[in-house]
């Protein structure tokens, strides 16, 4: 018997009937579904993959799935395909069954990924549906999003090296087999996790960012700052600086909290760009270096920016150790420095009086065009 069977059997017990039930995705498989793998750039998905092995074809088969014009669960019209899964334990491990696919309206899409409404503000809305759409009271439909929450919290808690995905779905086919390989793999991954159009590397075991009052704490002021990271090989965008180091202090400015992190920004093809993320992932995971994770886009382009992140913008010299050893792997052409701060600000490129970064560093004389700024 598995650790979730009481969860998942009363869950299922009061959803079994419903038109419409909220499906909350456990954790450990957040991001992977064959809607984003299909949007993924093919040369990403083959960092699950063991060398040399391609990945299926997901674009293809997700254009092929059959879609209805009408909602098949309120007859209003369908704008999207939903992948009907169901999640369970078996022979010691869990599965994600992928058992089949329906045509939504927004509606009761939203409604059906209800912590995805949670996350966009959304969920009273998805709620009051859910109960109208099934004739449900509000308490009735209270229980059942409960209930579905208990099965969630537990399902989670299986660890991902536990999960394995089935396709039934998808019929019988070499490709099906192919694909639930790549999402099993996703899913086991500790070193590469999808999230919101990125791929991100795990988290450094041995560097975690400081407190911003006592990264303020140890501030040297301003002057002392900008000759410690021209020592240390940076150039310094001081107004751009300063302005980062006021922001700490002015979290009404903020969307998100205040903190210290940042992150180098490096451009480069698809190809070469990919191939650094596995070696940074690499170093990353061993805590070889300082810096604190890494992300690459998952959208399919020619060029992408790796972004590295350290820990403390307030300290240049282990900013600038994280671009010496990325420029020692091959890194050639200008790397910018941006604060989080910046980003939770919203400075980007296109503000009147600021560049988007405060550091830059040059490996080489070599340039990479006007299209790292399509990043800023
Ligand atoms: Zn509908």
């Amino acid at each position: 018997m598995g650790r979730c069977d009481r969860q998942v059997r009363a869950y299922r017990a009061m959803a079994g009937g419903l038109k419409l039930r909220p499906r909350l995705v456990p954790e450990p498989l957040w991001w992977i579904s064959l809607a984003n793998l299909a949007d993924m750039d093919p040369r990403v998905l083959e960092l699950w993959l063991e060398e040399g092995e391609d990945p299926p074809d997901v674009q293809s088969i997700w254009r092929s799935l059959e879609r209805s014009t009408e909602c098949q669960v309120c007859g209003s019209e369908a704008k999207e395909l939903d992948e009907v899964w169901e999640y369970e334990e078996a022979d010691g491990g869990a599965v994600a069954r992928l058992a089949g696919f329906r045509s939504l309206c927004p509606r009761c899409h939203l409604a059906t990924h209800l912590g995805l409404a949670q996350v966009r503000r959304r969920f009273g809305e998805a709620f009051l549906w859910i109960q109208a759409v099934n004739g449900l009271s509000r308490t009735e439909a209270a229980r059942l999003v409960d209930l579905a929450v208990e099965a969630w919290r537990c399902l989670s808690s299986i660890p991902r090296s536990r999960w394995s995905f089935e396709l039934p779905a998808l019929g019988d086919s070499e490709v099906r087999r192919r694909l639930e390989g790549l999402m099993t793999s996703m899913a086991r991954s500790e070193r590469f996790t999808p999230a919101r159009g990125w791929v991100w590397t795990s988290v450094n075991p041995r560097v975690s960012p400081p407190n911003v009052q006592s990264a303020l704490s140890e501030y040297p002021g301003s002057l002392s700052l900008v000759s410690q990271a021209r020592e240390a090989g940076l150039r310094v965008l001081r107004q751009e600086l300063s302005h980062a180091v006021s922001l700490l202090g002015r979290p009404s400015k903020l969307d998100g909290k205040p903190t210290v992190v940042g992150k180098w920004i490096v451009f480069m093809s698809t190809r070469e760009a990919l191939r650094l993320f596995r070696r940074v992932a690499e170093a990353i995971s061993s805590g070889a270096v300082p810096a604190l994770r890494a992300k690459v886009s998952w959208k399919r382009e020619d060029f992408k920016a790796v972004m590295v992140y350290t820990p403390n913008f307030l300290n240049p010299r282990g900013v600038a150790e994280v671009a010496r050893w990325l420029a020692s792997l091959g890194v050639s052409g200008r790397m910018v420095y941006k604060p989080d701060v910046f980003t939770l600000a919203g400075i980007s490129r296109g503000h009147p009086s600021l560049r988007p970064h405060i550091y830059e560093f040059e490996p080489a004389e070599v340039g990479v065009g006007g299209a790292l700024e399509a990043w800023l």
